[in-house]
């Protein structure tokens, strides 16, 4: 297994993008960047059998279909949950993307797409995202023994167990503040941002904003929001 990463480095995609070689097969090509598909080429030895993607986002997905012509007009796919392709076995993980599945492959390691990152943690966009499914995700791979987890983005994650448990710790973790602060009588953006999202960087907090409207729609899903929040019409 090789991974070649991606010049597309951004505050979501932290260093760029994770592309992967294995068995033959390339997990999410990243980018339509010229200079990044000769690195897959090369690394997969002048030969690529198929290319799987982990969800449709463009900056896993793009370079799909130029890097299928470059390999000979091979195969693109986006398997669904139980599918085999190629070397690999899907499992549905939606959350960050409806259409997420992590790939497993042999001997425990399974790419995960943005189910899990090598750093910071994954976000949830409301509407297209959902924190309800994304926590069910977390807890289906958490009943897998994996050895190792493949992110889209960032470091290798070692110790997969103790990754998913702080991340699921840390999704509660929020909705518990958020909850609090939604008990204290905290109503508007800011005051819950201030309240469960305080050691979020000005530079994230656009992002932490969103998040919030993700847990939201988590909290109104399961009848857990005070009257006066549900949206209108609810
Ligand atoms: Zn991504």
């Amino acid at each position: 297994m090789v991974r070649v990463r991606a010049p597309n480095p951004s505050l979501l995609t932290l260093d760029g993008t994770n592309t992967y070689v294995a068995g033959g097969w390339v997990v999410d090509p990243g980018p339509d960047h010229p200079g990044h598909l000769d690195a897959v080429m090369e690394a997969a030895g002048g030969r690529i059998e198929g290319i799987a993607l982990t969800h449709s986002h463009f900056d896993h997905s793009e370079g799909a279909q130029p890097l299928a012509e470059r390999a000979g007009g091979v195969e693109v796919r986006l398997p669904e949950d139980g599918e085999e392709v190629g070397p690999f076995r899907a499992m549905a993980t939606p959350g960050h993307a409806p259409d997420h599945v992590c790939l497993l492959f042999a001997d425990g390691i399974c790419f995960a797409g943005d189910t899990v990152l090598g750093r910071g943690s994954v976000f949830i966009a409301p509407g297209e995202g959902s924190l309800l499914a994304y926590l069910d995700s977390l807890r289906l791979l958490q009943g897998l023994s994996l050895k190792v987890l493949c992110p889209g983005h960032g470091p290798y994650v070692n110790d997969p167990a103790a990754k998913i448990d702080e991340y699921i710790f840390h999704r509660l973790e929020r909705e518990r503040l958020l909850l609090e602060a939604l008990q204290a009588g905290a109503r508007s953006e800011d005051e819950l941002l201030d309240y469960a999202w305080s050691d979020a960087p000005v530079e994230l907090r656009p992002a932490a904003a969103l998040t919030l409207r993700a847990h939201l729609e988590k909290l109104s899903a399961e009848g857990r929001l005070p009257a006066d929040m549900e949206p209108e019409g609810a």
